[in-house]
């Protein structure tokens, strides 16, 4: 199990390992008590609703930071029917802050998905969860069964004439199902591939029905916002970055797990409750949010809050709060090689740019790291990123490109030693004190 900290804990304060994810234990920490101050006590209206969430600057946890209450604000009201998402396929690579949520507090996301359904007049709900965590499929269905015995779920919930209900649906672990309108094919029963856009979920989303889909820390926050009131939610935060946020760390720290700090925190806070560097050693760049998000160099990181804007700033994106440190030992050229990997993977090769582009950027990068680059190689590689970033049908060309421009903007010159020297800058030693670093996983790989 992760380890999990906290500064000024909102949405992991009931955090108990295993024994205090069950409802009697949610309830008695202040559970539902959102749902029913909105149903049946203050009996708020949807767009009042809408505009607390709005107020309270909560941004979408699942990479992009899309204001939360704007996008419930796109559902078109005349719908007579209409779907609420929850995306638990959490697949980049360095995240893992969902699957926590899940195993602790699964009645936040129940409870956060119910006041978002009623705000956005949804009829049910469904939470995709990622395949690979089964067990966790498993808890959030029994949480739905307590939900549903309380009278929290169902036809006219605590009697105020909101009727709402929620199933979990699990995939089997392909990457591109946590694309969201990928996932919607895939609840369909269909391949798990993205659609073209528009037409956007709010108006032709599940079964052709306006949906909206948010993350699961997105709708474990929820509560907390009304628990709170929507201002203090984001002074917790700072301005246009409300409340408080998961962050995975992983990598070469000495304690990886789940910490939760208010948005703009400083890096070197964080990196202080991750038991700082392991070994002693001295930072060297970090994946600020899953590995699709460019990395940031030492000097630049540690001057950056953690928050959306500070790291959109340094060039990078704060994306799911994945956090990768990588130390002094690591070969960036075999990072990449192994990043690149799994974009190329993953790819669903449904369209041409991605299909053929990532393997093609694999390719490259595996010469490289394996003593066969040529000079010309690294202008190869952003002309060809050129060509697949924003022209595909979703987002995962952008994110192969991504780690590739942000490696060869800030640590070009270890590249442009590979090719020259057919070795690693990083001595094989000094790589090989710091080998449990991830990228060790690409088998064979060594330089
Ligand atoms: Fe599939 Fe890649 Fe095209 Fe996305 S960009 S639809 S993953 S081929």
């Amino acid at each position: 199990m992760a380890i999990i900290d906290a500064i000024n804990a909102t949405l992991t304060a009931g955090w108990k390992g295993d024994a205090g994810w069950n409802l009697k234990e949610y309830e008695a920490r202040g559970g539902y008590q959102s749902l029913k101050r909105i149903l049946t006590g203050d009996k708020l209206t949807p767009d009042q609703v809408i505009a607390e969430v709005k107020l309270s600057v909560l941004r979408g946890r699942g990479g992009a930071g899309f204001p939360t209450g704007l996008k419930w604000s796109f559902m078109p009201k005349a719908a007579p029917v209409k779907y609420l998402v929850c995306n638990t396929d959490e697949g980049e690579p360095g995240t893992f802050k969902d699957r926590d949520l899940l195993a602790y507090d699964p009645h936040s996301v129940i409870e956060g998905m119910i006041i978002a359904g009623y705000a956005v007049g949804a009829v049910a709900g469904y939470n995709y969860i990622h395949g690979e965590i089964f067990e966790l499929y498993e808890r959030f269905e029994a949480a739905l069964a307590e939900a549903r015995a309380a009278g929290y779920l169902g036809q006219n919930i605590l009697g105020s004439g909101f009727n709402f209900d929620l199933f979990a649906h699990h995939g089997w672990g392909a990457y591109i199902c946590g694309e969201e309108s990928a996932l919607l094919e895939s609840i369909e029963g269909k391949k798990g591939q993205p659609r073209y856009k528009p037409p956007f979920p709010a108006s032709v989303g599940l079964y052709g029905k306006p949906t909206t889909i948010n993350n699961t820390e997105t709708f474990a926050a929820v509560p907390l916002v009304f628990r709170m009131g929507g201002q203090a939610y984001l002074e917790l935060g700072k301005p246009n970055n409300g409340g408080s946020k998961l962050f995975s760390v992983s990598g070469h720290v000495n304690k990886p797990g789940n910490y939760e700090v208010p948005l703009g925190t400083p890096f070197a806070k964080l990196l202080e409750m991750a038991g700082g560097m392991r070994n002693g050693r001295k930072l060297k760049g970090v994946i600020p949010g899953g590995s699709s998000s460019p990395v940031i160099p030492a000097d630049m990181i540690m001057d950056c809050t953690m928050d959306y804007d500070s790291i959109a700033k340094a060039g990078s994106m704060l994306g799911s709060g994945a956090v990768i440190v990588m130390d002094e030992t690591v070969c960036m050229v075999q990072a990449l090689e192994r990043l690149s990997w799994f974009y190329y993977e993953e790819s669903c090769g449904q369209c041409t740019p991605c299909r053929e582009g990532t393997g093609w950027l694999y390719k490259i990068i595996h010469r490289i790291e394996h003593g066969e680059g040529r000079p010309e190689d690294l202008d190869l590689l952003l002309e060809l990123g050129g060509n697949i970033a924003g022209r595909t049908i979703c987002a995962l060309g952008d994110a192969a490109v991504m780690p590739i421009q942000g490696m060869l903007k800030h640590f070009r010159s270890e590249f442009e030693y590979h090719i020259e020297h057919k070795k690693c800058l990083v001595p094989r030693e000094v790589q090989k004190a710091g080998s449990t670093f991830h990228t060790r996983m690409m088998a064979g790989a060594a330089c």
